[in-house]
């Protein structure tokens, strides 16, 4: 029997001390466009996000703010992390913590069976270790110290000094599975992408890999190891299993969902690509389930040229973006403006200036002008279109292509591109109205058959770009939706499906329009602060 195509999709889970940033939420958005617009092709999605809650410094901030390390991370995704989601309307399916009973025990069966299967040994450890990204780093990865740290090796991401630890530890043998990493990388060339993240991976896997480090007992907030509870799992051992955790996958039991939706597509921000594509499939190998299904590596977001992050002050809120522009058009700008895996720069002007031109006066303004027509010219019920010349025909074709355009972009994650190629049609609708002008066609009366025609294929080039949009704006496209009849008339848009968008004439004729708000209001200077 042949199984119906599915897709899932993941983000990192997100180290619950951060403030959230537009960094995550640029990664949360990403995903959630792949999951909708998946789920609108007809395919069965499934979409996780979380968060990483174990390790020495959410420790250490919960004892200074006086409460339990569980009591500080439940206020954290309370008060943080499932408003961020909100913020930027996310439709995830489910959200993991890394503190969960069903993520802990799968954790330590999985564990547990690397262990039986002597994948993991006892040995001693020593090395370079930087507390902020709680992870040992080679000498090649380090940066020497200027200013006060002269003469140390600092952590290049955090600036700050590394310490020399020794641990006795439990250890991955990680170093087995160089020649079974890169036979994957050359089997499956899309496993890593883009192509320069996947090159520089697989130079590094083969210049030979180290085994790992995977346990600690210098600190007890973790997950205990099974067979020696004086040590707990290292936090990146710990947060790759959520991949698996929450598909309910179990030693004994792979579970339904497991065998519905492994393996995912893991978005991540290239600097954590190395964990997913070399360590994680290395410890599925181990455990002998299946690689994931891709590792898209998105670059960085710079704000007056320097990368966003945790550490440094250049943090945006994404609720400052939002509370001005709205959800959409965040969504929207970030994955129009950056080429999808490359580094990109944010401004407020850009946004700003984008808004305006491409959301307010491009897709906001076609939306109103032909739903007010209709509304003026066909007593608010859409027009039966009459013979079609090769103008009409010429919004179809454009349509047609734009959806087949955007697919193809989308099933290599190119989203930037895949928003561009629907952007055609906003643009050949515009066209299409100035040429044709039906605010002159509507003044004389025997031409009103024409008048119908171009207004009938203005609403069919609206409801096509609705469907098309929808993964990327849900709220504005869902008021054009609903102000075209379209809800009433076809049904929610949500289930509307992107593989039939370019079947034409769906819109049914006296199709009941409403008035519809401006989708884009007009930004004052003195909101943008
Ligand atoms: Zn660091």
């Amino acid at each position: 029997m042949a199984t119906a195509p599915t897709f899932s999709v993941t983000t990192p889970i997100f180290y619950v001390n951060d403030a959230p940033h537009i960094g995550h939420a640029y990664t949360e958005v990403a995903a959630d466009v792949l999951a909708r617009w998946n789920r609108q092709c007809g395919v069965e999605t499934w979409s996780l996000t979380g968060t990483d809650e174990h390790g020495q410094k959410i420790l250490r901030t919960a004892v200074a703010n006086d409460v339990t390390p569980k009591e500080w991370a439940d206020k954290l995704v309370a008060d943080a992390w499932i408003p961020l989601l909100e913020t930027i309307d996310i439709a995830n399916d489910d959200f993991i913590r890394t503190t969960e009973e069903r993520h802990e025990s799968v954790v330590q069966a999985f564990l547990q069976k690397l262990y039986d299967d002597d994948f993991i040994y006892f040995g001693e450890y020593e090395g370079y270790y930087c507390v902020g990204c709680e992870e040992y780093k080679q000498p090649d990865d380090l940066a020497q110290g200027t200013g006060e740290f002269e003469g140390q090796y600092v952590c290049p991401i955090h600036g700050r000094p590394v310490e020399v630890l020794k641990e006795a530890n439990y250890f991955f043998r990680m170093s087995a599975f160089g020649d079974r990493l890169l036979e994957l990388y050359e089997t499956q060339p899309d496993f890593i992408q883009p192509d320069s993240l996947r090159n520089e991976i697989v130079s590094f896997v083969r210049r030979g890999l180290d085994d790992l480090s995977i346990s600690r007992q210098s600190f007890d907030w973790g997950v205990r190891v099974p067979w020696d509870e004086k040590h707990v799992f290292y936090v990146w051992f710990d947060a790759l299993i959520n991949y698996i955790s929450a598909l309910g996958w179990r030693a004994d039991q792979p579970g339904e969902l497991f065998q519905r939706f492994w393996p995912s597509n893991h978005i991540v921000g290239k600097d954590i690509a190395r964990f997913h594509a070399v360590i994680w499939p290395a410890m599925l190998m181990a455990a002998g389930l299946p690689t994931p299904r891709r590792v898209f590596g998105h670059g960085w977001l710079l704000v007056g040229g320097e990368k966003m992050s945790k550490s440094k002050l250049t943090g945006i809120a994404p609720a400052q973006i939002t509370d001005v522009f709205g959800s959409d058009a965040f969504r929207y700008y970030f994955l129009r403006a950056i080429s999808f895996g490359q580094d990109g720069s944010f401004s407020w002007e850009d946004l700003a200036a984008r808004y305006q031109a491409e959301l307010a006066n491009g897709f906001g303004n076609l939306a109103s002008r032909v739903v007010a027509m209709i509304g003026r010219y066909c007593d608010g019920r859409v027009p039966a279109a009459g013979d079609l010349d090769e103008a009409d025909a010429r919004i179809q074709q454009v349509v047609e292509l734009a959806v087949e355009r955007a697919s193809a972009a989308m099933d290599r994650f190119a989203i930037h591109e895949a928003i561009t190629a629907i952007w055609t049609i906003v643009d050949e609708l515009n066209g299409y109205l100035t040429e044709q002008e039906p605010w002159k066609v509507a003044k004389d009366e025997s031409k009103v058959e024409r008048l119908h025609t171009i207004l009938a294929t203005a609403a069919e080039g609206l409801r096509a770009l609705s469907v098309l949009l929808a993964p990327v704006m849900p709220k504005s496209t869902a008021q054009l939706w609903t102000a075209l009849g379209a809800d009433a008339a076809i049904g929610p848009l949500a289930e509307q499906r992107i593989d039939h968008v370019a079947s034409w004439g769906q819109l049914p004729a006296g199709a009941d329009v409403s008035t519809l708000p401006p989708l884009f209001p007009r930004i004052e200077a003195d909101q943008l602060g």
